[in-house]
Formats: C-alpha cells, sequence, structure tokens
C-alpha cells in the first residue's frame, strides 16, 4: 500500500521533471533490482607485456543487460548506483565474481593470471573494505597476488589521509593497487610516491593521439619514465592500433590493453582467447609487429 501510494505521489509530480531526471529515476528504480535479477554480468579485458608478449591478467568490466531498459553502459549507471549507496552491494558482488572466475581459470590449468578490479570511493571510505576483501578472497580461495585494485585519482585526492591508511592495509593483506585513468585528474607522480602503489594506467585520452600529437606523445613517454624511476609498473589503457603498440613499446611502456589486443569478453570467451594467444604467440618472444 506504502508503493501504491509512493507510485501516486511520484506521477503526480512526474510532469515537472525534466526528461534527464525522469531517466535517471527510473534507472535508479530499476537498478534497485538487478542484483535479485541476476541482470548484472562481468566482461573480462586481456592486459599484455611488451616485453615477452605474455597476458598477464584481465580486467573485470560490468555490465548490465536490463530487461526494461536494454544495455545499460557503466558510465550511465555507476554514478547512479554511487549516489544511492547501492555500490557497496553491487561493487562486493563485482569482486567475488571477478575472484571466483579467475579460481575457475586456474583450476582451469590457466595460471599465473592477475584480475584488476574497479573500485569506487564510497567501498574505500566504507571502513571495513580491506576486511571484506580479506574474506572475499578466503571464500573463493584466491591469493591475494592474483588481485590487483583500480583506484581513480578523485578516489584518492577524496580524503588523502583516511586513503593512504586503507592503501597500506589492501597492501599488508598482498593485494596490487592500481591508479586507473591517470593523467585525468590532479594527483602528480610525486603524490603518489607517498602512496603504496604498484601500478599506473595511463588514461586513453593520451593514447588516442599518442601518433599525432607531439604532446601527448611527450606525457606518455615522460609518465613511463617517471614511473619507473618510482619502481611503479606501466600500463597504457584503450591501445587501439599497430602505431600506437609501437610507440608504447619503444618506449618501455610495461603492459596494453586495448581493443588492439581484445574487447571485454565474456569469461568463456576471455579464457579461450587467453589459451589462443598463449598457443599462437608462444610466451617469451616479442610480438611480430614490434619486432625490429
Ligand atoms: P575503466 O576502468 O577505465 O575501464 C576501461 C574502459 O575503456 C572500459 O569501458 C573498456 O571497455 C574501455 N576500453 C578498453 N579498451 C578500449 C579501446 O581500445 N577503445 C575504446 N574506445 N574503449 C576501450 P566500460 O566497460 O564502458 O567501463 C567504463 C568505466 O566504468 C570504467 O573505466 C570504470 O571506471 C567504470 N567501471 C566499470 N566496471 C566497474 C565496476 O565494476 N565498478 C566500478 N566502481 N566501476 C566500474
Ligand atoms: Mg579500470
Ligand atoms: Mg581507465
Ligand atoms: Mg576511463
Amino acid at each position: 500500500q506504502a508503493k501504491a501510494a509512493g507510485r501516486r505521489t511520484f506521477m503526480r509530480y512526474d510532469d515537472a521533471m525534466d526528461v534527464a531526471t525522469r531517466q535517471r529515476a527510473t534507472l535508479s528504480g530499476a537498478l534497485r533490482k538487478v542484483l535479485d535479477r541476476g541482470e548484472l554480468r562481468l566482461a573480462f579485458q586481456p592486459r599484455l607485456a611488451l616485453a615477452d608478449s605474455r597476458i598477464t591478467g584481465v580486467e573485470a568490466l560490468l555490465r548490465w543487460s536490463s530487461d526494461e531498459h536494454g544495455e545499460i553502459a557503466p558510465a550511465d549507471f555507476i554514478p547512479l548506483a554511487e549516489e544511492s549507496g547501492l555500490i557497496l552491494e553491487i561493487g562486493e558482488w563485482v569482486l567475488r565474481e571477478a575472484c571466483l572466475t579467475l579460481r575457475r581459470w586456474q583450476q582451469h590449468g590457466v595460471g599465473g593470471l592477475t584480475v584488476a578490479v574497479n573500485v569506487s570511493v564510497l567501498q574505500l571510505l566504507r571502513g571495513d573494505f580491506p576486511e571484506v576483501v580479506r574474506r572475499v578472497l578466503g571464500d573463493v580461495g584466491l591469493a591475494p597476488e592474483a588481485l590487483e585494485l583500480e583506484l581513480t585519482e578523485s578516489v584518492l585526492m577524496a580524503n588523502a589521509e583516511q586513503t593512504a591508511a586503507k592503501l597500506q592495509a589492501f597492501r599488508a593483506i598482498g593485494v596490487s593497487l592500481a591508479i586507473d585513468d591517470f593523467g585525468t585528474g590532479y594527483s602528480s607522480l610525486a603524490y603518489l610516491k607517498r602512496l603504496p602503489i604498484t601500478t599506473i594506467k595511463i588514461d586513453k585520452a593520451f593514447i588516442d593521439d599518442l601518433s599525432h600529437d607531439p604532446e601527448d606523445a611527450a606525457i606518455t613517454s615522460t609518465v613511463i619514465t617517471m614511473a619507473h624511476s618510482l619502481g611503479l609498473n606501466v600500463v597504457a589503457e584503450g591501445v587501439e592500433t599497430e602505431a600506437q603498440l609501437r610507440f608504447l613499446s619503444q618506449h618501455r611502456c610495461d603492459e596494453i590493453q586495448g581493443f588492439w589486443l581484445a574487447q571485454p569478453l565474456d569469461p568463456h570467451a576471455c579464457l579461450a582467447f587467453i589459451r589462443n594467444w598463449t598457443q599462437a604467440q608462444g610466451a617469451g618472444r616479442p610480438l611480430p609487429a614490434i619486432s625490429p
């Protein structure tokens, strides 16, 4: 009854709401039910080490296929999930599902990979998140070394002191920490130096015009050099062309991720891709595309 009353109230004000607000309200409502309905899935996108052309791991990317609204991009629903606090529940589901998938692959004989999981600011600020991570790893039976958490610069800047302590707790567990979308925020490598980070992922925005824009090329090569001097692993995001690949290889970028290698794939397709790659490529040799 309360529900019906709520709906009547909503309808009455409906006309006054602009379309965007209405769509957001409808989506938030639908989002509330996604976990129960099983509408969420994970896609996995592989990462490649340039030095020896080995697949090093995958990034788990959330997908929502809504019965009512069709495919909805993470950029459109993750902000809503954050506003409503649902991201805590969804984020824990993502973490568990990602770890379970990697564990399953290990049981199918594909080992030595890491899985990277995107973490939202709300998850990080939650008091017991390191405990949640430890519990999930224990439940699934996955070694902490196989998990990397991806945090954006804004997440890290939001609450610098609290964040540093949190990050130490993750490192103490043994999971790796990556800065996602590096270069889009305001943090400097000097600031990052004080955090126990293991990897930085250079944002696609800098990779896109690498071959045409001398400034993006300069930024990228400088970031790689500075990151290496701080002992960090460097991943380039959104690599689509062989020209980008060659530039990154010449400038000693450690790993790449992007459509040049593979799109985000469903778990079965991704496992098949990794097996085929490993077989066809033969680990330990450089890619033909970047061999001198
Ligand atoms: P991100 O973590 O930076 O993920 C990389 C995004 O770039 C993904 O978009 C991926 O599909 C896309 N991408 C990868 N390679 C290429 C390429 O070569 N070309 C192009 N055009 N795109 C490429 P997606 O899956 O739409 O995710 C967007 C963002 O949503 C992610 O950016 C991440 O910030 C967020 N996100 C995704 N899954 C989760 C999640 O489980 N939790 C949280 N909190 N955020 C997530
Ligand atoms: Mg990411
Ligand atoms: Mg990114
Ligand atoms: Mg991005």
